[in-house]
């Protein structure tokens, strides 16, 4: 049951996303360790209630392929949360393959030893080694193209629905103030301060703000008078002047029913697949060819479908800097998987494996896909943007972040600086660190 809006709270979490909820949870886990409060101190806010935006209708993919590298040490908080209750979270933790042809080797190499540096486990093999260790979990593998693999043996994935339900049940145990149904309409700031959380249910006084908006961050960076346009400094000391602050981009995801029950050689629940192959055209089974440039990824998806079946999705579409959210993802007509996906998709797949050829005919026609905004390096930021408010922009990377919430709790709690998040201050993009240094056609690799 939702709680009625209190008209003060030493933290207001705005946002019932995985960010949001996994922040509150572990505020409120902090609190009662410090001895310095509990979860009643804290008031988590959805304008609908837990998963109500991408949180909720992502494909659930937790992995740790990225070519920026502080990313890997976030993942490796994340997964430590995700295996600290697989139950509740529901937590499949396969494994995550990604294969790639050989102008992306070194990258991999680089991922790899980073990956490895901060203890997340992962195997890299190159040329032979990968074909064979492909066609070691799956003998039907096309392995013709690929000419390398990495196996990131703590990734997996997870039921979204379950697990927003189960961070808001970590929250309710702990005593967190839920309010859902409470839409925040603005700010009042004093003195660089948010003095006040307008919402339509009254206005709530607040110690500390954490923002965690999703789709809705820019409409909320508005709100706390902050420029839509900003000039980015990258690294060999070029300047990129009045970029967009946030770009809306559209994402394409189906799934496919299987006849079979979808598993390795020997018997196990597969691992998900990546595969990336700038140099292939994807051609379809009747020979009909699509882009210059494979990407796709698929898991296992029963969770969802009530049957075997696969879930993934491709490269996004770009929108720009305005979208509408409202109403959000499977719910807007304007952001569903165009015709040329389920074609596209179905034909990666039979590229893949013999058990994936003639799918077409299994695509499920029905609503999918949704958007997310990213920052002006596809990288999330995490950072104070007012005295007393922090945000939690992952650029539509994050559900598999929930030790994002974590380390957040923990630099709210002590004070202190956490060093994973510093590589995502905002600061990055005056002072040339920005990111976006990536061998992918994809922004979130
Ligand atoms: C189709 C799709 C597939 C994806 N697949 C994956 C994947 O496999 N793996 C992965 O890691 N990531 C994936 N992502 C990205 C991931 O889902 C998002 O990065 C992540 O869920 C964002 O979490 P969040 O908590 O920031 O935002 P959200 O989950 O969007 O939550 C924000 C919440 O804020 C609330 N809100 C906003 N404004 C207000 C307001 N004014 N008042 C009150 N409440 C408000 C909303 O109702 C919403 O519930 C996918 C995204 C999409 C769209």
């Amino acid at each position: 049951m939702s709680a009625t809006l209190p008209t003060s709270a030493t933290y207001v979490v705005i946002g019932a996303g995985i960010h949001g909820l996994s922040t509150a949870w572990h505020l409120a886990k902090d609190l009662i360790a410090t001895g310095k409060g509990s979860g009643k101190d804290i008031v988590i806010i959805d304008k609908k209630g837990p998963g109500a935006g991408a949180s909720g209708i992502a494909c659930g993919c937790v992995r740790n392929f990225y070519m920026t590298e502080p990313l890997h040490a976030i993942l490796r908080h994340s997964v430590d949360v995700w295996e600290s209750d697989p139950v509740t979270l529901g937590f499949q933790q396969v494994g995550y393959i990604s294969c790639g042809e050989a102008n992306q080797t070194s990258d991999y190499e680089k991922i790899h030893a980073s990956q490895n540096a901060v203890d997340y486990a992962a195997d890299l093999y190159v040329g032979k080694d990968a074909k064979n260790f492909l066609k070691s979990i799956w003998p039907d593998f096309k392995t013709e193209n690929i000419d390398v693999a990495l196996h990131e043996k703590p990734s997996g994935y997870a039921g979204t629905t379950q697990s927003m339900w189960g961070l808001d049940e970590h929250c309710r145990r702990l005593g967190v103030q839920r309010c859902y149904g409470v839409e925040v309409t603005g700010y009042d700031m004093t003195n660089g301060r948010i003095s006040s959380v307008l919402t339509d249910k009254g206005n709530i006084a607040a110690d500390c703000v954490v923002i965690c908006a999703g789709a809705w961050l820019p409409k909320h960076w508005e709100w706390l008078e902050k420029s839509d346009t900003l000039d980015v400094r990258y690294p060999d000391g070029h300047v990129e002047k009045a970029m967009d602050m946030w770009t809306f981009w559209r994402l394409l995801e189906g799934e496919v029913s299987l006849d079979e029950p979808y598993r390795t050689a020997d018997d196990r629940d597969p691992p998900i697949l990546h595969v990336e192959l700038m140099n292939t055209t994807v051609v379809d089974e009747n020979g009909r060819e699509f882009d210059e440039h494979f990407y796709t990824y698929v898991r296992y998806a029963a969770e969802r479908m009530g049957r075997p079946g696969l879930q993934g999705g491709t490269i996004p579409i770009k929108i720009g800097p305005k979208a509408t959210l409202d109403p959000y993802g499977h719910d807007n007509d304007e952001y569903q998987a165009d015709d040329w996906f389920a074609d596209y998709y179905c034909a990666t797949l039979a590229m893949l494996m013999e058990r994936f050829e003639g799918l077409r005919k299994n695509f499920k026609t029905r609503r999918n896909g949704g958007i997310g905004a990213f920052t002006p390096d596809n990288v999330p930021i995490f950072d104070w943007v007012a005295d007393n408010a922090y945000m939690i922009a992952d650029s539509n990377h994050g559900f598999k972040m929930t030790g994002v919430g974590k380390l957040v709790s923990k630099h709210l709690i002590t004070g202190t600086p956490v060093l994973e998040l510093e590589p995502f201050a905002f600061s990055r993009f005056s002072q040339g660190t920005t990111f976006g240094d990536r061998n992918s056609n994809c922004p979130w690799v």
